[in-house]
């Protein structure tokens, strides 16, 4: 420890003692209502460590928990996007991840890397998840391979876009059956063992869509809606459990699946967005991971907008 974190550790102690008022780094007396636990003025915190750089007192990273760890995550379609970077955020958290994917083989590849380098470690299941048959042989796998799944995220996910009137029934079916009917096909595979973890969660990647509706969007927002009556109906069957359900509603967030929109569209569903920007990946990922720890113990049923306001 330097002679001049000695020092602040002592100011402070003398400070405590004659219980005065006055923050140990910068001498204001701007200390918040808990006495002397933190400085309204230069920040400090007697919770936070310390580093003393060059005279400068500034926070120190502190490591990312591992709050899942012995946890199995299952995150379906997460080759890519808002899925990738759930695995990445789970792995990081101390979780198994079993990446689902359809056909990226190596962009799968990439994320169990990916998780690797953060420290956790991952598994890769190939499976279309609107196939009942694909999906049923996807969990004898994942059972074989590393046993039980606490965390289920629901995230693959399609779009097949067209004015109504434009719209088939095969685009209608194409993007219900992966995000609906995969939803309940790995749900159902899944079910006994998230009801029966000790912190089970289900968490369905739904969106602002299914809100708000979209133009030429009328298939993905009817899936997207589907998803909110799913996990509030599934949230109580598995709180006999003790377990949860709960959706994230991401806004537009800046994946393949936006590729291709014109500028003029961009810049109008901006104007609608109060925060003015698209999402991170890695800003849904944290919700997901939020709702899919030990954290959201008391949350259940919910839909957990991350849409930059979009929902107000
Ligand atoms: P993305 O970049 O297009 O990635 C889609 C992922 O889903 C890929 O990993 C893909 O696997 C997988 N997938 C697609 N169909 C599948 C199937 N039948 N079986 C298994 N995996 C399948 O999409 P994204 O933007 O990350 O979206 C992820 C989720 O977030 C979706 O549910 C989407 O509706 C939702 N969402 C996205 C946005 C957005 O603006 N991006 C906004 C709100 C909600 P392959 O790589 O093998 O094809």
């Amino acid at each position: 420890m330097s002679s001049e974190t000695t020092g602040i550790r002592s100011r402070l102690t003398e400070a405590e003692e004659g219980g005065a008022r006055a923050c140990p780094v910068c001498g204001s007396g701007t200390m918040n209502g808990q006495g002397l636990r933190a400085c309204m003025d230069c920040g400090w915190s007697s919770s936070r460590q310390l580093e003393v750089n060059g005279g400068v007192v500034v926070r120190q990273q502190t490591q990312p928990t591992r709050e899942l760890s012995g946890s199995v995550c299952l995150v379906t379609g997460g080759s890519r996007g808002i899925g990738r970077a759930v695995a990445r955020r789970l792995g990081e958290l101390g979780g198994h991840v079993v990446v689902n994917y359809r056909s990226s083989d190596d962009r799968a590849e990439d994320v169990r890397r990916e998780v690797e380098d953060v420290g956790g470690s991952a598994s890769l299941v190939q499976a279309d998840v609107s196939s009942r048959g694909a999906v049923r042989e996807m969990a004898e796998e994942v059972r074989d391979s590393v046993g039980s799944v606490d965390v289920v995220v629901n995230n693959a996910g399609v779009t097949a876009d067209a004015r109504f009137e434009n719209m088939e029934f095969e685009s209608w079916r194409e993007v219900l059956s992966v995000n609906l009917d995969g939803a309940f096909h790995v749900t159902k595979e899944f079910y006994e063992d998230v009801a029966e973890a000790d912190d089970g969660r289900l968490v369905n990647v739904s969106s602002v869509v299914g809100r708000r509706g979209n133009l030429g969007q009328a298939n993905y927002a009817a899936s997207k809606s589907g998803l909110f009556g799913y996990t509030k109906s599934l949230a109580l069957e598995l709180a006999e459990h003790g377990s949860t359900a709960n959706c994230v509603a991401p806004g537009f967030t800046r994946t393949d699946m936006l590729e291709g929109i014109p500028e003029r569209v961009e810049e109008k569903i901006l104007d609608d967005i109060p925060l003015d920007r698209f999402a991170d990946p890695g800003e849904v990922a944290e919700a997901v991971a939020f709702l899919a720890s030990p954290r959201s113990s008391y949350v259940t049923g919910e839909v957990l907008g991350v849409d930059g306001g979009m929902s107000r």
